[in-house]
């Protein structure tokens, strides 16, 4: 099967230093695939050079059997390959309603399987504050928001960065049924996560990342497995 992306031979630099070596993974249509790694291990980094937002280079860097190398990070959204960074980016401004608004501006052509009240199914307490501005909401909730606002927008596959990072417990699991429902509908994710266990939960294959290469990639469950590998690479 043809990859929906596909990268070969990834290398990024800030400055002098180089942080990316050699980095090469697929994800497919429909998959989660979780790159797992320690903090600064440069998962961050491969989701940035993916979207153009840090100077990498590639020998392949292809989205839908199309070269995205080197061009501007909101035309390779509108091929439709969704971001959400870490650090969530909704407007603090605007309400609930008002964020995923500017989502649905967004969107593409097409069907979209994502309407406003699909995604408050989904996301119940988000149906419940959507009056509410972004700056009077939690760190879990807001994240939940800049994924509902990127579904929006209809996406093929998602870059989600470190979703469960500093988030409580209960919102950790809602959002492993979120992810499980994107990819219900087909859409991809590459999941970043220093969490092995959240990612273990729901991704299909695992990537771990230390020191900028890619220290194994296989079926998750090969990953479980493998102790040695998670105590040598994760320290736990
Ligand atoms: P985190 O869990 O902190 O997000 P990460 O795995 O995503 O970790 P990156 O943020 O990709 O890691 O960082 C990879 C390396 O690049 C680290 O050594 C980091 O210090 C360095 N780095 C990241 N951003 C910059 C920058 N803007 N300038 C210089 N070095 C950077």
């Amino acid at each position: 099967m043809t990859p929906l992306l596909d990268i070969q031979g990834l290398s990024a630099s800030y400055g002098r230093a180089q942080v990316l070596f050699d980095i090469s993974l697929q994800l497919h249509p429909g998959e989660v695939v979780a790159l797992i790694g320690r903090n600064g291990a440069g998962k961050t980094t491969t989701l940035k050079a993916i979207l153009g937002l840090v100077i990498a280079r590639a020998e392949r860097l292809a989205f839908k059997g199309q070269s995205i190398a080197g061009l501007p990070t909101y035309r390779i959204a509108r091929l439709g390959l969704g971001y959400v960074a870490e650090d969530r980016r909704i407007f603090t401004d605007l309400t609930v309603e008002e964020n995923l608004e500017v989502g649905r501006q967004a969107q593409r052509a097409g069907r979209s399987p994502w309407s406003r009240e699909r995604l408050f199914g989904l996301f119940p307490n988000l149906a419940e504050m959507r009056g509410r501005r972004g700056s009077q909401m939690s760190g879990g909730e807001q994240q939940m928001l800049a994924i509902a606002r990127t579904l929006m927008g209809n996406p093929d596959a998602i870059l989600l960065d470190e979703p469960s990072e500093g988030i409580a417990p209960v919102i950790v699991q809602a959002m492993a049924e979120v992810i499980r429902a994107m990819k219900a509908e087909g859409v991809a994710v590459l999941l970043s996560e220093q969490n092995w266990a959240f990612a273990a939960a729901i991704g299909d294959r695992a990537c771990v990342i230390e020191r900028g290469t890619i220290r194994f990639a296989g079926p998750m469950a090969d990953f479980l497995a493998d102790e040695a590998l998670r105590a040598e690479t994760l320290g736990v």
